[in-house]
């Protein structure tokens, strides 16, 4: 696996010489993004400014305070310009082929004159935030695409911290300009099912098996998606993937139809061959014209927006409390006490809540 070609792995970056004054990099980073004024930023994302959108969502990925306030303030202005996409999760194990399926997928669109953001959600990522040399390394060709933007996946300490940074900057992109994004996911734990909460079209890609398909998917993966598709139908693998089709359609058929009325289809496709593509992106139109003349497109993301406004609340209360100096404190202590079996897990919990 090439992993430097994937938004989901970040290259480190070179470390800092030993002279440079860290603290005075980020003074002058602080500044820069102070000098700018909210307006200025609006008004550069609405005209498709790149440098400006990297910024507005640096802004949003900040811990800081102050970087926070006014990354609120962009996204709010920016909303009413964002909403105007089709927006469409992928996910798969590694090695599956997702940056090769995404930069070929891609290619197609942004030839089409499509503008593409590729944004990404690792829930294991801890390496400081993308770094600009990590981003000239991933999808050469898509990098490089002037209608195409990537970013790396925020890092965070939990799933949904990263997940609502990458939501904001859903919004940020489009109202950018950017009217199809791609986000793109590896199966670690809950991933899926945050990146399928932010989406109107979720695809599995999937390789063929030597005929055990079905075995090794988690529950809930194939429910939640729209289509499957078999990547590396190409060579000699192209018997397997048809045979793998066929299973893929059986299983399929065993669920109910979706509240969407949409038919969850599996096609094969060669990433690396640009083989497919057609079907996939005709398969995708179908799907927003069959859900927008139903209303069902529109009230998913509705549907969406209240879940995001209640798990924001839920991920804030959880922040502030962990974060709080003498919850830190009591909660070190109760965790000793439940180690000596002084406490119980209810009571050490009701007695933090308290506090
Ligand atoms: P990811 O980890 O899911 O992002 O997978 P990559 O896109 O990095 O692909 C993993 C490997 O599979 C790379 O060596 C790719 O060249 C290869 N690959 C990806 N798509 C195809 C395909 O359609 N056919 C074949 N034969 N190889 C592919």
């Amino acid at each position: 696996m090439n992993k430097k070609r994937t938004t989901l792995h970040e290259k480190k970056g070179v470390s800092q010489p030993e002279t440079t004054n860290k603290l005075s990099a980020e003074k002058i980073k602080n500044k820069r993004n102070k000098h700018n004024s909210v307006d200025e930023f609006v008004s550069k994302i609405l005209e498709g400014n790149i440098p400006f959108l990297s910024r507005a969502i640096t802004l949003v990925e900040s811990t800081n305070s102050i970087h926070q306030e006014k990354a609120n303030q962009i996204l709010e202005r920016c909303l009413p310009h964002a909403n105007n996409s089709v927006r469409i999760g992928i996910t798969g194990v590694p090695g599956v082929g997702k940056s090769t399926f995404i930069e070929t997928f891609g290619k197609r669109l942004t030839s089409q004159g499509k503008k593409v953001a590729v944004l990404a959600i690792d829930p294991s990522s801890s390496i400081h935030k993308g770094s600009i040399l990590g981003d000239k390394t991933r999808m050469e060709e898509l990098v490089t695409d002037k209608n195409a933007f990537i970013r790396p996946s925020p890092s965070g300490t939990s799933l949904g911290g990263v997940a609502q940074k990458t939501r904001e900057s859903i919004m940020l992109c489009e109202a950018a300009g950017f009217d199809t994004i791609i986000i793109e996911t590896v199966g670690v734990g809950q991933s899926e099912t945050v990146v399928h909460s932010m989406v109107d079209f979720f695809l599995l890609l999937k390789i063929a098996g030597a005929g055990d398909e079905l075995q090794g998917i988690k529950r809930g993966i194939i429910e939640m998606a729209d289509a499957i598709v078999i990547n590396k139908a190409d060579g000699e693998n192209e018997k397997n993937a048809d045979i793998a089709k066929v299973a893929f359609n059986s299983a399929l058929h065993l669920y109910p139809l979706k509240e969407s009325k949409w038919q969850p289809q599996v096609l094969t496709a060669s990433a690396l061959k640009n083989k497919g593509m057609e079907a996939i992106d005709q398969m995708i139109a179908n799907y927003v014209s069959l859900t927008k003349q139903t209303t069902f497109f529109q009230q998913k993301r509705d549907q969406q927006n209240t879940f995001w406004l209640l798990s924001s609340i839920e991920q804030q209360l959880k922040d502030n409390f962990y974060q709080n100096p003498s919850i830190k404190k009591a909660l070190a202590k109760e965790l000793k006490k439940l180690e000596n079996a002084q406490t119980t897990p209810f009571s050490a919990a009701k007695r933090l809540l308290d506090l």
